[in-house]
């Protein structure tokens, strides 16, 4: 460890020579000069690590330079250098802080061994102070590991820092989330004190707002301040009133809290703080800084997740309300209504026997309107299904869905007085989805196309295989829509003559469905029409997950 910086000061060139010569030989830096002023002007210029010093010196004297060289660095070393005549000042300049002095004359060795011995005790006593500074962050990373909330922590982090500073009052406090007002997280020594409890609440202001400025530890002697900050007032009043230490709590960029001290002593003795004191405050409250606000991310984290768990759990039960009442609907609704449909069937069939003429106009608005009825019913059960369930994933074959949905439409397009035609590639790839639901959207989109295309019109149905998937075109000769209502008609409850004398039926559901559902099962659905002239509706879904395919077509193989 030669490498430490050395200043030599006596007023004998001679002596300083051969001192310094003799340094410079076993490797140390340093610096040679003969009065006490130059040493005085070295030591404010450079730091040392010790300092070789003739007591005996014209002018500034070497006691003079030593305390003034520890007032700038109370960690300087000092080696004190005395003839007979100055033998009673060593004592003066040992009780100063001096390490060890040298006789004159002395030799060789006893210079060497004296100078050794000096800067060993300084080596041991900065290794003390390192080991000093790590032990208030050993027990702070302890700290951290108990559970416990920001209270609680803040509680903890305080006495830590108080008992490694001798504080026995010392309070700590969090900044709010606007920086505006500092709040008391935790208190020590402070019980029985009268404090009321809006003053603990401290405005960032004064002392409080300077040492946040300031970014470092701040001591501050004197009471100008108490007026503004009764809280503080509290650490540092009593009957042995010292400084208030105030340590800002800072992370990387972020104002954390201000920690205050008060009523600093060593065994019942009021001590004052060391810069060595200084720095490890310094450390200790970024350690305390970061902690805290760990702390405080994570319980808003928490609080977070608590209130999502909750949200869901809200959700679990909204569903679960829907789900039954899907159900209800569907048993209630659509068990009677298929009684009525089953025997307005049968009466419009003469099953049961001939109607009279003016019996059948009747009974054939009662078939039409339970046909409208059962479809409104399919499509609002199917909307609510479709919001919470999750489309299974069957295989569906789409041109036998399609041509089983033509077949059904056909008697109602020839009555309506329409072409019905087809165009389906058979060689389309599987669809993965909800059979029931995919058929809806065929459903509802020939229905529409039947219910808006005057008599004498023509739909064409088509199927096609398109990179990934297949396309399915619903096109008319009908009414048409304009470009305006293209945009709106697949919303909910939409519909482009919404008044009630429109002649149409429906109530604006069906391409809302149809468009849930597709986008449901990862497909799109789009329009172009023309009003007067007709319209098209394009579906495109994606084919089943290649990877999932040979799985499916093995299952479908199988026997069931
Ligand atoms: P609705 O039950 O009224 O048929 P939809 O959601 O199926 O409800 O359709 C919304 C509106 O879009 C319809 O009211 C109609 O005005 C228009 N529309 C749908 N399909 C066609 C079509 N093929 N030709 C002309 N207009 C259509």
């Amino acid at each position: 460890m030669a490498n430490e910086r050395i200043l030599v000061a006596d007023d004998e060139p001679q002596i300083v020579k051969v001192c310094v010569q003799m340094l410079s030989d076993f490797g140390y830096r340093v610096r040679g000069v003969t009065s006490g002023q130059e040493a005085v002007e070295c030591l404010e210029a450079e730091s040392y690590d010790l300092l070789v010093i003739d007591i005996r010196m014209p002018e500034v004297d070497g006691l003079t330079v030593l305390r003034w060289g520890m007032s700038l660095d109370p960690n300087l070393t000092c080696v004190v250098i005395t003839g007979y005549a100055t033998m009673g000042r060593v004592i003066e300049a040992m009780n100063s802080g001096a390490r060890g002095f040298l006789l004159k004359p002395f030799g060789m060795e006893e210079f060497q061994g004296t100078i050794e011995a000096a800067l060993a005790q300084r080596r041991k006593e900065q290794e003390w102070q390192r080991l000093r500074a790590q032990l208030p962050i050993l027990i702070i990373s302890q700290t951290l590991m108990a559970e416990g909330d920001v209270e609680d922590l803040s509680r903890r982090l305080l006495e830590v820092v108080a008992r490694q500073m001798g504080a026995n009052r010392a309070v700590l406090m969090l900044l709010d989330s606007r920086a505006q007002e500092l709040r008391v997280a935790a208190s020590m020594g402070l019980r029985g004190l009268d404090v009321a409890i809006e003053a603990r609440v401290v405005p960032v202001q004064g002392i409080v707002l300077q040492t946040l400025q300031a970014r470092e530890v701040k001591v501050w002697e004197g009471r100008d301040w108490a007026g503004q900050q009764e809280l503080l007032h509290a650490v540092v009043s009593g009957p042995a009133e010292g400084p208030l230490v105030l340590v800002p709590l800072r992370t990387g960029k972020k104002d954390v809290g201000v920690l205050g001290l008060g009523h600093l002593s060593d065994k019942g003795r009021p001590v004052a703080l060391t810069p060595s004191d200084l720095n490890l405050l310094a450390i200790m409250s970024r350690q305390v800084a970061i902690a805290l606000e760990n702390a405080r991310m994570y319980a808003v984290e928490q609080r977070r997740t608590a209130e999502l768990g909750r949200a869901l759990d809200q959700q679990r039960e909204l569903d679960r309300l829907k789900n039954q009442f899907i159900q209800n609907v569907s048993h209630e609704l659509r068990t009677p209504l298929a009684m009525v449909l089953g025997y307005a069937e049968l009466l419009a069939s003469g099953d049961l026997g001939d109607l009279r003429p003016e019996q059948k106009g009747p009974v054939e608005i009662m078939v039409q309107r339970s046909y409208v009825l059962r479809d409104l019913i399919e499509n609002i059960t199917a909307i609510l299904e479709n919001e919470i369930r999750q489309p299974s994933k069957e295989p569906v074959s789409v041109p036998g869905m399609i041509r089983d949905a033509i077949k059904d439409f056909r008697v109602l397009a020839d009555q309506a007085g329409l072409i019905l035609e087809s165009d389906l590639s058979s060689q389309v790839p599987t669809v993965l989805g909800d059979a029931e639901h995919l058929r809806r959207v065929v459903d509802n989109l020939i229905g529409n196309a039947i219910k808006f295309t005057p008599e004498g019109g023509a739909i064409h149905i088509r199927l096609y295989s398109v990179d990934g998937g297949v396309m399915l075109q619903v096109s008319d000769t009908g009414i048409g829509i304009a470009q305006d209502d293209q945009e709106r008609i697949f919303e909910r409850f939409y519909q482009v003559d919404g008044s009630t004398r429109r002649v149409h039926g429906g109530c604006g559901l069906g391409l809302a469905l149809v468009k849930e559902i597709v986008e449901r099962h990862g497909g799109s659905v789009a329009v172009d029409s023309t009003l007067g002239q007709g319209s098209t509706f394009t579906v495109t879904l994606p084919a089943g997950d290649e990877a999932e395919q040979p799985e499916l077509k093995r299952r479908q193989m199988s026997p069931r």
